[in-house]
Order: structure tokens, then C-alpha cells, then sequence
């Protein structure tokens, strides 16, 4: 086997890592300011992130021939040619448009409504990097924010659903099952798969979306795609280049971890589509300290980062899955206690999805 590294050393990077070692395949992640390593012919580059400064470690990986998906990164890094080759292939998105002057206000307002989502087209994330603006409130749109942001839509959806799905390199495809996702203040708090309550319908138009994308890019491995959902109606919220944040229950929902896929397409290993037998839920941990008390839930899967605590924060994850909903159900409500008030509402709707 080929020996991995990757761009960043996050917890997705760490995750790939924990998910290659049953496999005795070394993955090495790296730091943007780590010395550069010394890389082998047959090395096989990838990343945990969409974009990255310009360093001595991040040009030798980048540079390197084993550099997987080059184009991509840089193409869905920038919202603006992100949301063009969305348009391209006649995917329905949120209608948008760039934001270059103060003067496109009235017919931007016009056009996509009173209030609209400004989203900076690089470097966003969480929520982070969006206004919503109306005509009452430009003034708080910093200046310097013009040429290097687009405008949405404002989507009334009915809810958020993403799908998670591999390519090799011969082009073949395969997916998860739709993951229902909660997002509070920009910021995604719970996700559930339960492909039994899963439209079949909604899966086949996200699956041919997807699908559609990684083979114009032809992309190699795990991709994710956001979408909102309007009626029996999928509309594209943004890309991922790489294993997400949505896939997270895969890690116990699933014969194989989208870590797992994502390094089973780099390495161009049999790639068949992944076994869910039961519903699965993520509680995503944010700005929360850790809490032992967790792992008093049998069903809990604890995945802690090891990062620094700080308010918004991605700090870890807790996994469950059970074949039996309702036991799914009695072991967040077990988890009720032991976090904050602002997990309340995640957990109640986490509980309403396995109904
Ligand atoms: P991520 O952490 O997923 O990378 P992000 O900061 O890149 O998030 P988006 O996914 O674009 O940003 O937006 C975050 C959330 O904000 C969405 O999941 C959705 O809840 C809300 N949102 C974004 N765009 C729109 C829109 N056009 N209309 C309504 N809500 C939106
Ligand atoms: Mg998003």
C-alpha cells in the first residue's frame, strides 16, 4: 500500500489517520507549518481542508505528482466557481450572484429578495464569513468585503439533508444514505441517518447530483454535498472536497467509515457501496469542555479532539447507533443531562427523526 499524507492536521486528518490503521496504511498528517517531509515516489497526497496558506510544507505537498484532485480544491474553495460549476451542470442550487459594489444593491434585492445571505466566496466556515442583509442594514456590511463575496437566495427549506459518496479512479460511485442535518447560528449541531425513513426519491436526485459533479471534476474519493430540501425537491448548498463533518456517524452507522472510503479510493482499494443496518446519530461537541460522565451511556461513542476549549468550537463528537430506534431515543435522553442547555433542542430533534 501507498503511503498517505495530508494536508492538515485537524481531527478530520487525525480521523483519516485512526480509519487507515486496521489497514496498515500509514497516513501522516501535516501541520501548514511542519517542515516539510521527505516524500517518496509513491506517495499519495490529500486534504482534510479546502484551501491553505502559502508555506514550504503546503507547496511541497501541493506540488507533489501524488497530489490527488489538484483542480478541485482550488475550484470549490471559491464559492463564486463552485456555485459556476453547479450552474454548468444544470444542478439546482440557491440562486445567487457576485457582490462587487455598494451599487448592486437594488437589483440584487430585486432579483433574489428583501433579505438576501452574503457569504464570502473563500476561507468561510461554520457559519462564519455569512450576513444576512437587508435594505435597513447594509451599513454592516464591511467595505472591504466587496469583489470577494456572492449573494443567495434566502431558501425557506423545510429541512437540511447531505450526502456523503466516493469515487475511484475508474469512475465508479457510491454513497451513503442521506444524513438529516440540525444547523444552529450557521453551525452544524446533529445529524442523523435513518435510511428507512429516507425518501428513495431524494436519495436518487442527490445521488445523480454528486454523482454528476465528481465526474466532471473526476474526482477521487470522499466528497459531500449540502443541500436544503423544498418539497420532494433538493436544491445544492455547498461542496466538500473531502471527508465531513455530515459523515461523522459513519464511523458506527456504517460497514465502512467515509475515512475509510475516502482512503480505499485513494488507493484505488475495492470500493463497494457501504452496509447501514440501522439508524445512526451524531452529537456534534462545541465550545463544551469534556465530560467523562458521557461514556456512562452505553450506546455513546465518544470522539474527543484533544483541542483547546474555546466558545464555537468543534471539540469532539458522540456517535450512537441501534437497531432499535427507541433505543436510540432512551440513550439521548440519557445524554439530556449531561450537556448544556444549548444541546437541548438538538437532542429533542435528534429524537423526532427516529419517530
Ligand atoms: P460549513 O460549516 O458547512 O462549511 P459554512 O459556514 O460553509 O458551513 P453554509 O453551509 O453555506 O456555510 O451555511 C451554513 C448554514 O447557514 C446552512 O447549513 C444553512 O442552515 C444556513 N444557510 C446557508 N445559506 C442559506 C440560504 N441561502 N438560505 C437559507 N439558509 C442558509
Ligand atoms: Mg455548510
Amino acid at each position: 500500500m501507498k503511503p498517505v499524507w495530508v494536508l492538515g492536521n485537524g481531527q478530520l486528518g487525525n480521523m483519516l489517520q485512526q480509519a487507515a490503521a486496521p489497514l496498515a496504511i500509514s497516513v501522516t498528517p501535516c501541520g501548514f507549518d511542519d517542515t516539510p517531509p521527505q516524500l517518496p515516489d509513491n506517495a499519495v497526497i490529500s486534504a482534510e481542508i479546502e484551501q491553505w496558506p502559502d508555506t514550504p510544507l503546503t507547496r511541497a505537498l501541493s506540488q507533489h505528482p501524488g497530489f490527488v484532485n489538484p483542480h478541485t480544491f482550488p475550484r470549490l474553495a471559491d464559492r463564486q466557481t463552485q456555485k459556476q460549476l453547479i450552474d454548468s451542470l444544470q444542478l439546482a442550487t440557491s440562486p445567487w450572484q457576485a457582490l462587487d459594489t455598494p451599487h448592486d444593491w437594488p437589483a440584487l434585492f430585486a432579483r433574489l429578495g428583501d433579505t438576501v445571505m452574503v457569504k464570502r466566496r473563500t476561507g468561510g466556515y461554520d457559519g462564519r464569513g455569512q450576513w444576512r442583509i437587508h435594505a435597513q442594514n447594509i451599513d454592516t456590511f464591511p467595505t472591504e468585503m466587496y469583489g470577494a463575496c456572492i449573494v443567495e437566495q434566502m431558501i425557506p427549506f423545510e429541512s437540511e439533508v447531505s450526502l456523503v459518496g466516493a469515487r475511484s479512479r475508474d469512475g465508479q460511485c457510491v454513497f451513503y444514505p442521506l444524513t438529516h442535518n440540525l444547523h444552529q447560528d450557521g453551525i452544524l449541531r446533529a445529524s442523523v441517518a435513518h435510511p428507512e425513513h429516507t425518501s428513495a426519491h431524494l436519495q436518487r436526485q442527490a445521488e445523480q447530483m454528486l454523482g454528476s459533479l465528481m465526474h466532471a471534476l473526476e474526482y477521487v474519493g470522499v466528497m459531500a454535498m449540502e443541500c436544503f430540501v423544498l418539497g420532494d425537491q433538493l436544491l445544492i448548498n455547498e461542496l466538500a472536497p473531502r471527508v465531513h463533518n455530515s459523515g461523522h456517524w459513519t464511523q458506527a452507522g456504517a460497514s465502512a467509515s467515509q475515512f475509510e472510503l475516502h482512503i480505499r479510493a485513494l488507493q484505488d482499494l475495492p470500493l463497494p457501496t457501504p452496509v447501514v443496518s440501522a439508524p445512526a446519530v451524531m452529537i456534534n461537541l462545541i465550545g463544551t469542555a469534556l465530560n467523562t460522565d458521557w461514556l456512562s451511556v452505553p450506546l455513546a461513542r465518544l470522539h474527543w479532539y484533544g483541542k483547546e476549549v474555546r466558545a464555537g468550537r468543534k471539540l469532539g463528537h458522540i456517535n450512537l447507533t441501534h437497531p432499535e430506534p427507541q433505543q436510540l431515543c432512551a440513550a439521548l435522553q440519557a445524554l439530556q443531562p449531561l450537556l448544556p442547555e444549548e444541546y437541548q433542542s438538538g437532542l429533542a430533534w435528534a429524537q423526532q427523526q427516529l419517530r
